[in-house]
């Protein structure tokens, strides 16, 4: 072989060992990558172009979905889209909304879904007091009804969690932030939960995280109004939190009230490294690192 051809392959072969060793946010021509760590792609919003959607999150740079089930039945189709698409990863458990269908121990199921090696937390689980059956014409009695089933099936999710070695995706909303904590303090600190969609001060973030737990935060960070939730990412340290979109909801700037998708963790990324005062690849390594530790299965 001519010696200027060995110094062209040798030249060749250090610039294939630097983009492999190189992480893949400091590649020459690859903005940082991001992860979407709550979407609901079982939703029937996605059913007629999933490729397509999961392709568009990759050219945006989010390499890694979590698709999260909200109970038995979208947790099994959870699991299928993490079989079909090798970005996607799967959440099971029960949402707090859909309490009342719930058989009356989810435990025994749930257990079965959680051994597949790319289940990699349980939930969305959590206590939602917001629209409770008297806010729409139903009876107090109602509302206690509700709420007892949606603490059973937490504590239910939370024990299936510990034994299974896993973590938990957290739905709170309305004034039940104290009792969300309270049925999680005996599990803490092995069982860590992330409290999606996190729109509260940042004095309720420091209880998140003294609980040894993390928040995320969606879109909602690039609403006009929504100056509150600013603050908190603001004061919220750099390795406990994560980014998502929660799509099909709450799409960011410039596509809000519209329906959302995973690609658009760029706008969310965008806002957010904004707020922190960063440069998007610290945002990526930080938050990308964040989610692999909480979602211990997720490579
Ligand atoms: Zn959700």
């Amino acid at each position: 072989m001519p010696r200027r051809a060995l110094v062209g392959l040798a030249r060749h072969s250090l610039f294939l060992g630097l983009a492999v060793y190189l992480p893949a946010s400091y590649r020459p021509g690859m903005s940082a990558v991001f992860y979407d760590t709550h979407a609901h792609l079982d939703y029937p919003d996605f059913a007629a172009e999933l490729p397509e959607i999961v392709q568009r999150a990759a050219t945006a740079g989010i390499e890694r979905l979590v698709t999260i089930g909200t109970d038995l039945g979208s947790s099994r189709k959870a699991i299928a889209l993490a079989e079909r698409f090798p970005a996607v990863y799967a959440v099971v458990g029960w949402h707090p909304n859909d309490a009342l269908a719930a058989p009356d121990d989810i435990r025994p199921e749930l257990h079965e879904l959680a051994k597949h090696p790319k289940v990699v937390a349980i939930g969305e689980t959590g206590l939602d007091y917001y629209r409770l059956p008297s806010a729409n014409c139903g009876s107090i009695a109602e509302d206690e009804v509700l709420k007892k089933k949606q603490a059973e099936i937490f504590k239910q999710q939370l024990q299936v969690a510990d034994e299974a070695g896993l973590n938990v995706v957290i739905h709170t909303r309305g004034d039940c932030f104290e009792q969300t904590l309270e049925i999680m303090q005996p599990f803490t600190p092995k069982v860590r939960g992330v409290f999606h969609c996190f729109v509260n001060e940042p004095a309720y973030m420091q209880r998140v995280l003294a609980m040894n737990s993390i928040v995320s935060f969606t879109g909602i960070l690039t609403f006009k109004n929504a100056q509150t939730v600013r603050d908190t990412l603001a004061a919220t340290p750099m390795g406990s939190f994560m980014l998502e979109t929660d799509s099909p909801f709450l799409a960011p700037v410039p596509y809000r009230g519209k329906r959302c998708e995973p690609a658009y963790v760029k706008e969310i990324s965008e806002a957010a490294a904004q707020v922190k005062n960063c440069s998007l690849e610290e945002l990526s390594a930080a938050t990308c690192k964040t989610a692999k530790t909480f979602f211990c299965r997720l490579n």
